[in-house]
């Protein structure tokens, strides 16, 4: 089932790619595979998955450890607290989810502790919502450039969680807002802050994240089905 759920998946960035006369290679898939079971990963990875996606800290140094392969990158995607940024420098390819300076600040410290630069995606509330984390838009130059003194991280582009909707073209300026803000960032030519990446994108509307510029999509369940969090 996985094996054709990330067959169906790569099938639908690879024609929203292609309606929008982008590269579909230009498109990474993450497998979000939060909640799920180690065997599952294994599958994934045996389907050909490259990228995964974890929200807890502790979550992705388990997985990373116990399936520790040099062809597969992990991604933490979920809020960070400060006291948990051990578990995931080291192990994580890239951070998706920086929306403070402290929190950057913390993450440099710990990077350069352990010899190496951290890349790092600012996470953006680019809907203004109350319930969710990320930087304001109109805050995300500024805390760019104060991150961007930092030496044990590197900015890559921005990341949104765009808000829950039933139709998936709801999202579409979201999308296009992040893109457009990333665009505005990069023009200010910014020291060691780069504007390649944009994470966005979810089983509901990852389709329309391609069309409007995603780099990386987070996709878990339209991979690994529904999770259950009772168990
Ligand atoms: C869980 C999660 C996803 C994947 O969500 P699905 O709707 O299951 O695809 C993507 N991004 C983040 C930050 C997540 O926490």
């Amino acid at each position: 089932m996985i094996k054709e759920n990330l067959e169906k998946v790569r099938k639908n960035i690879a024609a929203a790619a292609l309606r929008v006369g982008r590269d579909p290679e230009s498109v990474r898939l993450i497998a979000v595979s939060k909640t799920k079971p180690l065997s599952m990963v294994l599958e994934a990875m045996e389907a050909g998955a490259m990228e995964f996606g974890e929200n807890k800290p502790q979550e992705l140094r388990d997985k990373a450890d116990a399936l520790c392969r040099p062809d597969v990158n992990w991604h933490m995607i979920g809020h960070l607290q400060k006291n948990k940024i051990k578990y995931v420098v080291g192990r994580a390819c890239m951070i998706h989810s920086v929306d403070t300076f402290e929190l950057a600040e913390a993450i440099s410290l710990q990077a350069q502790k352990t010899g190496l630069v951290m890349p790092i995606l600012l996470e953006v509330n680019i809907a203004g919502e109350e319930t969710k984390f990320g930087a304001k838009p109109e805050e995300t130059a500024a805390l760019a450039r104060a991150v961007s003194e930092l030496r044990g991280i590197q900015v890559r582009g921005l990341m949104t969680i765009a808000p829950f909707v039933s139709d998936p073209s709801q999202n579409r300026v979201h999308f296009r807002n992040l893109r457009d803000l990333s665009i505005d960032i990069a023009r200010q030519n910014i020291d060691n802050v780069l504007m390649y990446d944009l994470s966005m994108g979810m089983t509901g509307d990852y389709e329309v994240a391609v069309e409007e510029g995603a780099t990386f999509v987070r996709v878990g369940t339209g991979i690994f089905g529904e999770r259950d969090y009772s168990i």
